[in-house]
This record gives C-alpha cells, structure tokens and sequence, in this order.
C-alpha cells in the first residue's frame, strides 16, 4: 500500500487558523497585532518565494507583515544599522534576515546583530545555546516544522531511531537537538557527507529526515519498509521543478508515511516563523503588563 501523505500545507493552515485566534488576543493586549519584519538583501529569486510565503503565513493569522528590501549593493555596516534600528522599534516584534546573503556580508555578523528577544528564527547563538540546555526561547521554525508534522501525525517518536540527513545550523543540528529532548525521546543518528555508509545508517530508521539539499540522495530501497519520511530537501531542477532530497516515487512504495516536496515542510516552517512572532510579541506585553 502506498505511504499516507503527509500534507504539510493542510497541518499548516489549519496551525494558522488557530494561531489567528492568538494573535488577536495578543493584539487585544498589546494595542496592535503582532508584528514581523523581514529583511531582504538583492535579488535572489528563491529568497523573494521565501518572504512572500512568510507573508501570505502572516496574512492568515492576522500577525502584520514588512518586508523591507534592500539593493544587492549594500555593505555590511549598512545592514547591521538597519537592523539595530528594527530592534529599538517599540512595534517590531520578530526581525528575520532572509539568507543568504551578498558576498561581502558576514552571515554570522549579521545573525548575531539581531535581539534576541526579536529572533524568531532562533539563529542568535544566545536562543541556540538555549536550546541547547533544553530550555529555548524560540524554537528554531524548520526544526520545529519537522516534529510539528509529525506530532500532528501521530508518529510516535519515543524511543524512536531517528536519523537526520544533514548537520547545518539551520536544519539538522537544531533538529537533533529537539528530537533528543526529554518529552521527544527519540534516539538519532546524524548523517552528513562524513557518514561512512549513508544507506545503511538510513536503512536503521524509523523515521528519516532528509536535509541535505542533494536532489535524490534518499533512495528508495534506504528506506526500511514502514518507516516514516520526512523531506526537507528543495532542489530546484534544470526543467524547473521543486523536489526534494528523497526519491518520491520509490519511497511513497516502501514507507508508511511520507511529506511531499512541494507542500510539506516548507509551509509549517512559515506557520512557525509567524507563532514566534506571536510568542514575542505576547512575551512584550507580559514584560509591559510586569513592569
Ligand atoms: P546546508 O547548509 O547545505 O547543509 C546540508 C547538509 O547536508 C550538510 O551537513 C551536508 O554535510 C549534508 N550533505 C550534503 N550532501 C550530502 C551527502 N551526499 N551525504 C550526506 N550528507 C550530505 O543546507 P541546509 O540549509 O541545512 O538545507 C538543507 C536542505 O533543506 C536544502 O535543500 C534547503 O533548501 C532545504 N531547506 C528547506 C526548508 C523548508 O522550510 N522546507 C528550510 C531550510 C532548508 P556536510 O556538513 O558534511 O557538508
């Protein structure tokens, strides 16, 4: 029987709708909705998808959205007065910097500018050592995405043998971090292009994540009959296509449950990025209410 898909764009809007009803309760206290502001640098034609999803994300449960655009020419100095200005702003409640970057400009420079009350993507080493002590301020959205699925999935994942394609910053080590918590108890496994023998690592799974951004990396035969997959990977192919890191096609024959690529992780991670701005803004009313 082919795998139940997993419809990220469903769990998504149905995440939102709920999340509508706390963002006007929040905007009830504060005196305004909750607010984003998302800072893009140039041209990158993926990086402009990116921002309108968070946007139309933002539009569904009610949170304010600005995008503020900046030349490919600007330098790095400029960007980090930029943002400091968004964090003094008393109605900005989440910054985020749409990577990546213009050569030129220091990625982690540019990270560590935003507040980390403001940083909804949980890129501030401060909100990842948080994280790392088992006690985050904001979880880290694609991460986040990922287990959202499948909690709302009912996969079980205590004491589950998790293994987790990729190690960046952004996706598989946070990810990591997560899934080994205490009220996830998943065991993992983290593969990167050291791993000796990726198939065998996978074959091992219960539940597979793919992050690697490598178009097909996940064969079909890896993936051990009933096992749940999650792709996280978007590769855009030569004739235009989005797909993911998994071979769709053979995989949805062997697993129990699979997220498609486009339409699974990508619309729960802009659900995500719009409750942290929604948690930020409701953690400043209770610092105002407080004080
Ligand atoms: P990244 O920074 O390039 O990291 C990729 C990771 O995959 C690295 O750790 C790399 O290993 C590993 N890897 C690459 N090729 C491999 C191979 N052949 N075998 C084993 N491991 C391999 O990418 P990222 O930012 O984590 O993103 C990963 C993918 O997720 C991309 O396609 C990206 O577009 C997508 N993404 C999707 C969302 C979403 O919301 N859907 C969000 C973020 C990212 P090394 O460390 O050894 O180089």
């Amino acid at each position: 029987m082919p795998a139940r898909i997993l419809d990220g764009k469903k769990i998504a809007a149905e995440f939102l709708d709920a999340l509508a009803e706390r963002s006007r309760a929040t905007a009830a206290k504060i005196g305004r909705r909750p607010h984003l502001v998302a800072v893009i640098v140039g041209d990158d034609p993926a990086s402009k998808i990116y921002v309108r999803n968070k946007e139309r994300a933002c539009e569904k449960a009610d949170v304010q959205s600005t995008v503020l655009k900046l030349p490919g020419t600007t330098t790095q100095d400029e960007l980090i007065g930029r943002i400091e200005v968004l964090n003094e702003d008393p109605d900005v409640d989440g910054v985020l910097v749409q990577l990546p970057l213009p050569k030129g400009i220091q990625e982690q420079a540019i990270l560590r500018t935003v507040s980390p009350d403001k940083d909804v993507d949980c890129f501030h080493p401060l909100n990842v050592g948080l994280l790392a002590e088992g006690a985050p301020v904001f979880l880290p959205c694609t991460p986040a995405a990922v287990l959202e699925i499948l909690n709302r999935s009912n996969v079980p994942l205590e004491g589950a043998k998790v293994v987790v394609v990729g190690r960046s910053n952004v996706v598989g080590k946070p990810l990591s971090l997560l899934l080994v918590q205490k009220s996830v108890g998943a065991t993992v496994t983290i593969c990167h292009t050291q791993t000796r023998n990726l198939a065998d690592e996978v074959r091992r799974a219960d539940v597979v994540v793919a992050a690697a951004g490598r178009a097909g990396l996940v064969k079909g035969e890896m993936i051990k009959p009933g096992a749940v997959v999650v792709d996280v990977g978007t590769n855009r192919l030569e004739d235009g296509r989005l797909v993911g890191d998994v071979e769709f096609d053979a995989a949805v024959q062997v697993a129990a449950a699979i997220t498609p690529v486009p339409g699974g992780v990508g619309p729960m991670t802009c659900a995500l990025v719009v409750r942290n701005t929604v948690e930020a803004a409701a953690r400043r009313a209770f610092v105002k209410v407080a004080s």
